[in-house]
């Protein structure tokens, strides 16, 4: 057949192009934050314990995305799964503000819409990012905070929990420790550490991003970080990307980090990973932010950077692909 016979016969639809009967790829990767833990300080059994928590998101997600569910149910599950786990910085053991409460954040973005919904400075949600999904599809909003988020909780029947519950003996201890450095180094910034994160792309060709986290050790109660902002920590738009970040929040405010991400995709055609090592490598850097993104474009490539010590994460697709790693060469 011609040439502009066939171009002909494809645009009226009338014949499929070679690839469509193909399955489409699925992909799925996460994060539990960066700079977590000094490789230096990191024990065997520490180690593969947070290598067990993050395999337990990546495989909630991906059976998720392999049975046919929808990106937007994959990264739910497996940002759920890391906020029950207390290892993480987001629901259960979440770090503590300097009053020594939990004050979550937390934000879901569905690309096809796209449509988002988030949450910040909540302390009785026992899983933000269900809550946040819940603010995505029961109200007209996009954004809830403090007692307003919570009254919504209890409208929606959110599960709620009493402030104890999120705090850890080793995030207590935590708290103390940045006190007393804070004490000794007055202007100390608090570091990042072990927010969840999580971006698919399902069988229907949609992206989903979600982060969740109770933000930095001893805050300021009442201050929010980037990952319920959309188009700072989180974000994702069928036509280009899903990107979910983790560091220092006002750095990622500050660049867009997330809608930055997919708009070099979008506008500027780079590849996923250029696009990431643009904002995490260049833009990020030059401005003293520290931390790194995970993201998966419409075709299934992940990509997944970082500029600081290490970034828990995890990575699963339809080629075959499981591999979870935390500091930089792949270990
Ligand atoms: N980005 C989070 C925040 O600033 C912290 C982190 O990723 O660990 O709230």
């Amino acid at each position: 057949m011609s040439r502009p016979r066939l171009l002909a016969l494809l645009c009226l639809g009338l014949i499929a192009p070679a690839h469509a009967s193909e399955p489409r790829p699925l992909a799925i990767a996460i994060h539990g934050g960066a700079g977590v833990i000094d490789p230096a300080k990191m024990t065997p059994a520490h180690a593969a314990s947070y290598r067990a928590g993050l395999a337990a998101a990546l495989d909630a997600g991906y059976a998720i995305l392999e049975r046919g569910g929808s990106s937007l149910d994959a990264v739910t599950a497996a940002v759920r799964t890391m906020e029950d786990d207390p290892q993480f910085n987001a629901g259960r053991g979440a770090v503590l503000n300097h009053d020594g409460d939990a004050e979550l954040d937390a934000a879901i973005m569905d690309g096809h819409g796209p449509r988002a919904g988030a949450v910040a400075g909540v302390r009785h949600v026992k899983n933000p990012i269900e809550l946040a999904r819940l603010v995505m599809e029961k109200s007209p909003h996009v954004l809830l905070v403090a007692e307003g988020a919570e009254e919504f909780a209890l409208e929606q029947g959110a599960v709620l929990v009493p402030r104890e519950y999120f705090r850890t003996a080793a995030r207590i201890r935590e708290l103390e420790e940045a006190r007393r450095r804070a004490g000794e180094l007055k202007a100390a910034a608090p570091g990042p550490t072990g927010t969840v994160g999580a971006v698919a792309l399902d069988r229907a060709g949609h992206l989903a991003a979600a982060t969740s986290t109770g933000g930095l050790t001893d805050k300021h109660r009442g201050r929010v970080g980037d990952s319920p902002i959309v188009g700072a920590g989180t974000y994702a738009d069928d036509d280009s990307c899903a990107v979910s970040g983790t560091g220092q929040g006002e750095f990622f405010i500050r660049q867009v980090v997330a809608y930055d991400i997919c708009a070099l995709v979008k506008y500027r055609r780079l590849t996923l990973a250029q696009a990431v090592r643009e904002l995490i490598h260049e833009k990020l850097r030059r401005t003293g932010g520290e931390g790194g993104v995970i993201a998966v474009d419409r075709y299934g490539n992940i990509a997944m950077d970082f500029n600081s010590v290490g970034m828990f994460r995890g990575a699963r697709d339809s080629r075959g692909r499981r591999d979870i790693a935390m500091y930089r060469d792949a270990q």
